[in-house]
């Protein structure tokens, strides 16, 4: 069987960072973020400026970096999960001259439950790890389960910066998202409910 390449589609918080790592492990797919990649390379000096200029202003980074980053990933990937990227019909079209896709998942998550998501994030400063202050909280607090690194809440993840990159979304991204449903590619999953119980739902989607 050839492996999988599996796009993940949703706003930001929707959970996909969350499912595509689950996907990666299960499947053993490469798993393809922009916005990690991203943000290893913040202060990276760019002809538009450094990515971390837009990142923290909630606001999409250029497209010609993005595209770059996932020309290099999927060039090492055989099976992959991509996820955040496409943001914008220009990406999108640029990912479909260079690979074709098995599955395109998309999350819904209703934006109140979004906001507190986001607000409520916390992030592990070593190994990446996600936690919530409501929701999935660690052991002992602001220390990672997993590494012992320290908790930190995203800069982009204030609710002034999160409600922008909602805006952000609705402008540039659901016109993708449209753009997959229209062509009859879409396969549409709940994104509310515990990580299991949505893993669930993709796993039916990417099995059936
Ligand atoms: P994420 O971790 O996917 O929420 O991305 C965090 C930030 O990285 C976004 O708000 C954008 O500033 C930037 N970013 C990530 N992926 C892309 C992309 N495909 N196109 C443009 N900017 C991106």
């Amino acid at each position: 069987m050839t492996a999988h390449r599996i796009l993940l589609l949703g706003p930001p918080g929707a959970g996909k960072g969350t499912q595509a790592k689950r996907l990666s492990d299960e499947y053993d797919l490469d798993h393809i973020t922009t916005g990690d990649a991203l943000r290893q390379n913040k202060d990276m000096e760019t002809e538009y400026g450094t990515p971390g200029e837009f990142m923290d202003a909630g606001e999409l980074v250029p497209d010609p970096v993005v595209n770059e980053i996932v020309v290099a990933a999927l060039e090492d990937a055989d099976g992959f999960v991509l996820d955040g990227y496409p943001r914008n019909l220009e990406q999108a079209e640029f990912l479909s001259d260079e690979t074709d896709l098995d599955h395109a998942v998309f999350f819904d998550v209703p934006e109140d439950v979004l906001i507190e998501r986001l607000t409520g994030r916390r992030v592990c400063d070593e190994c990446g790890a996600n936690y919530h202050v409501k929701f999935d909280q660690p052991e002992e607090e602001s220390v990672c389960d997993e590494c012992g690194g320290e908790l930190i809440q995203r800069e982009d993840d204030t609710e002034e910066t999160a409600r922008e990159r909602l805006r952000v979304y609705r402008e540039n991204t659901e016109p993708v998202v449209e753009h997959y449903r229209e062509a009859g590619d879409l396969s549409e999953v709940s994104g509310e409910g515990t990580p299991d119980e949505v893993f669930e739902h993709v796993r039916d989607v990417i099995e059936n």
